[in-house]
């Protein structure tokens, strides 16, 4: 089969992922394969390739939001059917009986694996997953329409949750890229009016396309105080100016896997009158099911630009660049 892989850890800038051909993975117990038909690019696959995360297997084929059909299925699969059409996500692992996954925060597990990371993903044109993290997708979207809820939609309704967004709140989204561009549709079909900070124009009309409140490019400009916040940039000078925006009360969530360093924050100007941080981390397989429900109810339109799986290194420079709206996805068959 076909696969991009990352040999070593480089800058995007230097087209670290190399087309190569690899056996098609045979699936361990309890896993089935997928023939991938589409995955999309995640700001955290950048973090893997260059080294902001620690170094887990290498050498590593990227990818966590795979769509495909299931191509075999492992002794000890008992729910998916060949041939049924699934999702792949971040989250591949948990142990099932820590303190954390018995409270029902299999997010917090301290043995939580990850697809892209820990094992091979979907940058390739076959895929294995544990059968209890695979998730099935909804008839209402597309290949490539899903494949950006598998991470942009998961993390950003985990984020939503997170926010704690009263009942007809105010909320604003800082950054407006794949995981935004999600939140803002269920944020939108809530009721909630949303606001928008971001830097590049081109987000900013499409943030304008989806019906927010208000767009720009400060968050000191946004025109009223907000219930809650998200910060999807991986920016920690954006923390003081997010708190700074929140209403007595309010709660900005962090989205990101990775942030640069908070800086020192003023008490009573940044974090006094019960205003909260709440960190976001992976999600529970819960929040994917929800999520998925959710959206085919909506139903969520990701924008979407396709790239041929050969061009992950291209999509990825216009990932973070900041050249993609809504979410860049590999497309196997598209040359
Ligand atoms: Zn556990
Ligand atoms: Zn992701």
């Amino acid at each position: 089969m076909r696969a991009m892989i990352l040999d070593e850890i480089g800058p995007i800038d230097s087209s670290p992922l190399r087309l190569v051909e690899l056996p098609i993975p045979e699936p361990p117990p309890g896993h089935v394969r997928l023939k991938v038909s589409c995955c999309a690019i995640c700001r955290t696959d950048l973090h893997v390739i260059e080294g902001d995360l620690p170094q887990q297997k290498l050498p590593i084929v990227p990818g966590h939001q795979v769509v495909g059909t299931v191509d075999a299925l492992a002794p000890g699969c008992e729910r998916l059917q060949l041939g049924q059409r699934v999702g792949v996500a971040w989250l591949r692992h948990t142990c099932g009986d820590c303190e954390f996954c018995t409270a029902g925060k299999e997010n917090l597990c301290e043995s939580t694996r990850f697809t892209g990371y820990h094992a091979d993903g979907g940058y390739a044109e076959y895929a294995t997953v544990p059968e209890a993290f695979a998730y099935e997708i909804p008839d209402a979207f597309g290949d490539i329409e899903a494949a950006p809820l598998l991470c942009a939609g998961i993390i950003g309704y985990r984020a939503l949750r997170r926010a704690e967004l009263p009942r007809g709140g105010r909320l604003a989204l800082y950054g407006f890229g794949s995981s935004a561009h999600v939140v803002i549709q269920i944020a939108r079909h809530r009721g909630f009016e949303a606001s928008v900070v971001t830097r590049g124009e081109s987000h900013r009309e499409l943030a304008r396309r989806m019906g927010a409140a208000w767009v720009g490019e400060n968050a000191t400009d946004l025109p009223v105080k907000v219930d809650s916040a998200i910060l999807f940039a991986p920016a920690g000078e954006l923390v003081p100016p997010a708190m700074e925006s929140l209403k007595k009360g309010g709660t900005l969530a962090l989205a990101g896997i990775y942030m640069t360093e908070l800086p020192a924050m003023d008490y009573e100007r940044h974090v006094f009158y019960e205003r909260d941080i709440h960190s976001v981390t992976c999600n529970t397989r819960d929040d994917g099911r929800e999520l998925l429900a959710e959206a085919a109810r909506i139903p969520i339109r990701p924008h979407t630009t396709t790239y041929p799986l050969s061009e992950a290194n291209r999509a990825l420079q216009d990932l973070k660049n900041d050249r993609i709206d809504g979410t860049g996805v590999l497309v196997m068959d598209q040359s």
